[in-house]
């Protein structure tokens, strides 16, 4: 019972294969999926993936260290971009070979020296240690509307091509980065659009001065985070204005302090009042929606943008029941041999880190087998460390940004502990 079960083959189960594969440690890989890819595979039954999705963190920054994205793609690739890169990732390293395809885990419980892993077709396997890469935008969080709408309501995980909202009046309910989308999908197919949110955004652009906008956030002098907070927000309001002109409402928190939503197609649409900002809803009644500012719209279809639980619903009560799942930097549980990976909620790029953090587990694993008094020191720090990784930001309070992290306060700290613990990561 000395290998490692890995769940899932999205980017981050792909990053725990090649990080075990480099250290010629065994694993056991399982996905639910006929293919690689997770969420990016439009067609995966449950995929929250849309025909107009591209990336929001640039290709320079965005691929995995040891696999850059191709220089052909464009600055932000698009979904199907994304799916061909990982599924490039996976055969380059022979990763899909080992790959268990259809076979979904039913339930992971704690056994004498290590985890039963219970698949769906009613087999066990025992395993030292448990890698939980199942992702986090495939259960929906559907809110109650208030009053008795009378309209097709749907979450947005069901919604895949703007040729649904032909000929419909549209709501989309929530502004990160997939609402803000869609709702730009619906100014230009629908026959009204209309998009509420409850709070006010800064809108990044996709670009500044030419530049994708986080290469130019990275190439830029390093500044105390108060400063490039107020650098940011002055910038924003020079090249975006007063959102308040176009019926947004203006932002009740500071520049970085919620994920930062790289979206000014919603700016230009609404300029051209192809589509229509809202606040939150008061009430409805029939197709008739009111909303808090006493305005109303009578819609057919809304579309709820509100997010998606984080839960692990074969493991929750291993790695805990709030609103993320318990894990030391997002990725080692206080449960010894298990870790997860694909939790960290973050502005910077998920792969990136999705590979340090993969690299970090098969090392702690290496040395669980080798080096037992290096792993035990490693589970000391697990259990008592509680670094902040925020760098000074104060995100907003609500459920998206509980143990959110700073992309640069997290590499930092990753370099720093295996400095420490003498492992290597990219
Ligand atoms: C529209 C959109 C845009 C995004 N843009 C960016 C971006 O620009 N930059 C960025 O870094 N991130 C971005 N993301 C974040 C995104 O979450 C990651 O790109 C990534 O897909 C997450 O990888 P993952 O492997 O953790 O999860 P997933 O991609 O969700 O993969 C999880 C896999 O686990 C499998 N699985 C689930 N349950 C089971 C089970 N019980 N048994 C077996 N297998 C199971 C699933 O089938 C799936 O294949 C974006 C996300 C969306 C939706």
């Amino acid at each position: 019972m000395l290998d490692t079960a890995i769940i899932g083959a999205g980017p981050a189960g792909l990053a725990a294969a090649f990080a075990l594969q480099q250290r010629g440690l065994p694993y056991t890989h399982l996905e639910r999926n006929r293919g690689v890819g997770g969420l990016w595979d439009i067609d995966a039954p449950g995929s929250p993936m849309y025909e107009s999705a591209h990336f929001i963190s640039s290709k320079t920054l965005s691929g995995f260290p040891s696999f850059p994205m191709p220089d052909d793609y464009p600055d932000y690739p698009s979904y199907k971009q994304i799916y061909a890169y990982l599924n490039a990732f996976a055969e380059h390293n022979g990763l899909d070979k080992a790959i268990e395809f259809d076979t979904a885990v039913e339930k992971v419980e704690k056994i004498e020296g290590g985890y039963r892993v219970t698949r769906t077709n009613g087999t066990s396997t025992d395993h030292a240690h448990v890698i939980v890469a199942s992702g986090v935008q495939w259960i929906p969080n559907v809110i109650d509307l208030p009053g008795n709408y009378t309209g097709e309501v749907r979450h947005t995980v069901t919604y895949r091509s703007p040729k649904e909202l032909e000929g419909r009046r549209v709501l989309v309910i929530g502004a990160g980065n997939s609402g803000a989308d869609i709702a730009c999908d619906a100014a230009r197919s629908a026959d009204h659009a209309v998009i509420s949110l409850r709070r006010g955004y800064h809108f990044i652009p996709k670009h500044v001065f030419g530049k994708p906008a986080d290469v130019f956030a990275d190439e830029g002098p390093t500044m105390p985070m108060w400063l490039e907070q107020r650098v940011f927000g002055v910038l924003l309001r020079i090249l975006n204005g007063d959102p308040t002109r176009l019926g947004l409402p203006k932002p009740d928190h500071k520049v970085f302090a919620t994920h930062p939503l790289m979206n000014t197609q919603l700016l230009h649409h609404l300029g051209h009042g192809d589509v229509t900002a809202r606040p939150a809803i008061a009430t409805t009644s029939g197709t008739t929606v009111t909303f808090a500012d006493g305005t109303t719209e009578d819609v057919d279809l809304i579309l709820l943008a509100t997010g998606y639980h984080h839960a692990v619903p074969y493991a929750q009560d291993l790695v805990g029941d709030g609103p993320h799942p318990d894990f030391y930097l997002t990725a080692f549980s206080r449960n010894p041999g298990l870790y997860g990976l694909g939790f960290v909620e973050t502005n910077g790029a998920a792969y990136v880190l999705m590979e340090q953090l993969a690299a970090m587990i098969a090392q702690h694993i290496d040395d669980r087998l080798r080096r037992p008094e290096r792993w035990a020191e490693f589970e000391r720090t697990i259990a008592t460390d509680t670094p902040d990784l925020t760098r000074g930001i104060r995100f907003v309070d609500s459920t998206r940004h509980a143990g959110y992290v700073d992309g640069v306060a997290i590499t930092r700290y990753l370099h720093r502990t295996a400095k420490r613990m003498g492992w290597t990561i990219p």
